[in-house]
């Protein structure tokens, strides 16, 4: 079964409430390579989402998934906030205006989405950001979708891979963002951006809608 708006909506209700469970952790995560700020500018842009999406339901995926990015660029400060919003806005662009996203059109607006971080950040893999969330979880989205995977379970492997590669931060050297200015004392710590991106698309999977 395809992936509508309305499971859309559902997935980023979920990731909302996710973010908001996890907000403390990823102030802490952020408070020792970073600013403190991860997860109260997380929670900040999620709870934007959600209450956007109460009063302005958009009819396709595409239109649900654009609204989330111009949400999170005006409402999340930092590095993340306009990381994730080009995420959310190239992945609109990937879908279109489809009704419904099958396994491969998941896949895809995953790939449009990393590529989006890539071309803001410039950061490549074991730069220890949020690409190394997404770089596996790609890779494994396209791969089960490949195989004829649903977009349930495309979600499912994604989620996956990127708690790995959100895990496989920790002994990195940070080497683009805030992080970065502590050189090798940034190694030993989880990178706050992988691991939102993991907590996001597990959420996405949890909320069984899509
Ligand atoms: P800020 O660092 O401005 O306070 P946040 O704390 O909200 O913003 O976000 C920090 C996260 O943003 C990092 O943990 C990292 O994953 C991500 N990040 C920072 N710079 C880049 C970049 N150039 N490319 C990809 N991700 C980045
Ligand atoms: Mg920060
Ligand atoms: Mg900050």
């Amino acid at each position: 079964m395809g992936c509508t708006a309305t499971d859309v909506i559902g997935a980023l209700q979920a990731g909302a409430a996710a973010v908001s469970a996890h907000r403390d952790e990823l102030i802490q995560l952020d408070r020792v390579i970073g600013d403190a700020d991860h997860g109260e500018n997380m929670d900040r842009g999620f709870r934007a989402v959600v209450s956007k999406l109460d009063t302005a339901v958009p009819e396709t995926p595409g239109a649900v998934l654009k609204q989330v990015a111009t949400t999170l660029i005006s409402t999340v400060g930092g590095a993340s906030g306009p990381l994730y919003g080009t995420a959310f806005l190239r992945a609109a662009a990937a879908v279109g205006d489809a009704p419904e996203l099958d396994g491969p059109a998941v896949a895809a607006a995953l790939q449009a989405g990393l590529d989006g971080v890539v071309a803001r950040g410039k950061a490549v893999a074991g730069d220890k950001t949020m690409v190394d969330a997404l770089i596996p979880a790609v890779d494994a989205a396209k791969a089960a979708a490949a195989d004829g995977a649903g977009p349930a379970r495309v979600l499912e492997v994604a989620a996956q891979a990127a708690h790995s590669g959100a895990q496989a931060t920790e002994p990195l050297v940070a080497r683009k963002g805030r992080a970065s200015y502590l050189g090798e004392r940034s190694a030993g710590h989880v990178d706050p951006g992988a691991r939102s991106t993991a907590l996001l698309l597990s959420a996405f999977v949890e909320s069984r809608s899509v």
